[in-house]
């Protein structure tokens, strides 16, 4: 998945017409910068790829989940429903927010599941979060259906699914808003980085805004002209780093086809392996195949598997018992001041973090093992990885 494996001299270029100007603000500086907008090149390219109608970068995929839900009206007091299995920045934003987040079980997409959204709805329940987790898709129809049913935002987490679809239509495109991350590790990086897509002209300007002191950006040349429509905060992106991405971002239909070839590689040597069940993929065709993610029977046996792998050269993320990923270990982030003290106030029923239990979800991640598909692999790499997966299965 990490773009950062093919670095070339496209990113080089790039970062080098930014460093002979000295410009490094996005904005303004027109004497000087000779015609360079990396950032906002960047969002033209990525509102290309995404055929979202607006698109706008930020600091980090995070900052972009902030500013998104800053943009869609979404903060103090409301409730959030986001699935227990994603990155805790996801969790992060909607406390950052002021706003309560609620969790729904996930299901074999490893996604929010749409059937029980409704079990964690409340008067309260602004917005619906889903997140695409491991390069692929939710049952992102049905979770539409949904919100639309119930007038709920939709505002999609896609920061790890660049490049996945869903019936031929860009993740983070179903909904008011979508956010990508383009941090270090991600399918494209900008070293930091995040992007917000959507249709609403609305949404757009204040994510613009928003994530520059209120900025409008309408005072021309005098940065000092511009009006300040609404308060915000610095998440501005930086042109060095627009301008990695920005020669990432060309290289984004390479990635995906390395992925999808290396991907079907392990898979198909996978298929009879006995007890081994894949990932649900609502729609294989629209998958950017950064990652395979398969299930063991019971939680016993996915624990010896997953140990077996890394004992075997090829350690593979057992989610279940990763701090970072899963629900289980973040009650921590109650006692922080501040927002999170904030929405603990506003909530007559905090879901009680530390002893929540979601049954269908643990059933779930106790059995799954990802494997992450990486794009600097020879055949031989191919080859000899699965050599090690049939040993694992044996063991
Ligand atoms: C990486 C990631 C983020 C946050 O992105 P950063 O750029 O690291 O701030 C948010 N959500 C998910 C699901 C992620 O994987």
């Amino acid at each position: 998945m990490p773009g950062f494996e093919i670095f070339g001299d496209e990113e080089k270029k790039e970062v080098m017409d930014v460093l002979d100007t000295g410009v490094l603000f996005r904005y303004g500086f027109e004497g000087t910068r000779k015609g360079h907008y990396k950032a906002l090149e960047f969002e033209k390219r990525l509102g290309n790829i995404t055929g979202a109608g607006f698109s706008h970068l930020c600091s980090s995929g995070t900052a972009a989940l902030c500013t998104a839900l800053a943009a869609c009206g979404i903060g103090a007091g409301d409730e959030v429903i986001i699935p227990p299995f994603t990155f805790v920045a996801t969790f992060e934003a909607v406390i950052s927010a002021g706003a309560i987040p609620v969790f729904g079980e996930i299901d074999e997409t490893l996604c929010l599941n749409p059937d029980r959204l409704e079990a964690v709805c409340t008067p309260r329940t602004k917005a619906v979060v889903p997140v695409h987790m491991c390069g692929a898709m939710a049952r992102i129809d049905e979770i539409k259906k949904f919100c639309d049913q119930k007038g709920l935002i939709l505002l999609e987490d896609a920061c790890q699914s660049l490049g996945a679809s869903f019936q031929g239509k860009a993740l983070g495109t179903f909904g008011l808003a979508g956010c990508f991350s383009f941090d270090a590790v991600k399918t494209v990086t900008c070293g930091e980085g995040g992007g917000i897509v959507t249709d609403s002209r609305g949404v757009y300007d204040l994510c613009d805004q928003f994530s520059d002191h209120g900025h409008d950006h309408l005072g021309g040349p005098d940065r000092g002209a511009d009006d300040h429509p609404i308060i915000g905060t610095n998440y501005r992106i930086s042109e060095l780093n627009a301008a990695v991405g920005l020669a990432q971002l060309n290289k984004l239909p390479l990635i995906l086809d390395i992925q999808r070839k290396n991907k079907k590689a392990i898979k198909d040597a996978m298929t009879d392996l006995p007890g081994v069940s894949f990932r649900y993929l609502p729609d294989p065709f629209g998958d950017s195949a950064s990652f395979l993610s398969f299930f063991l029977p019971t939680q016993e046996r996915a624990r010896q598997v997953a140990a077996n792998l890394a004992a075997n050269g090829i350690p593979c993320p057992y989610w279940y018992d990763n701090n970072w990923h899963y629900y289980k270990k973040w009650h921590h982030l109650k006692q922080l001041k501040g927002p999170a003290r904030l929405a603990l106030e506003l909530a007559d029923n905090l879901p009680d973090y530390k002893n929540l239990v979601l049954e269908e979800s643990d059933a779930i991640m106790k059995r799954t093992i990802s494997m992450q598909i990486m794009l600097s692999w020879s055949q031989t790499d191919i080859d000899r990885r699965i050599q090690a997966i049939v040993k694992s299965f044996k063991a």
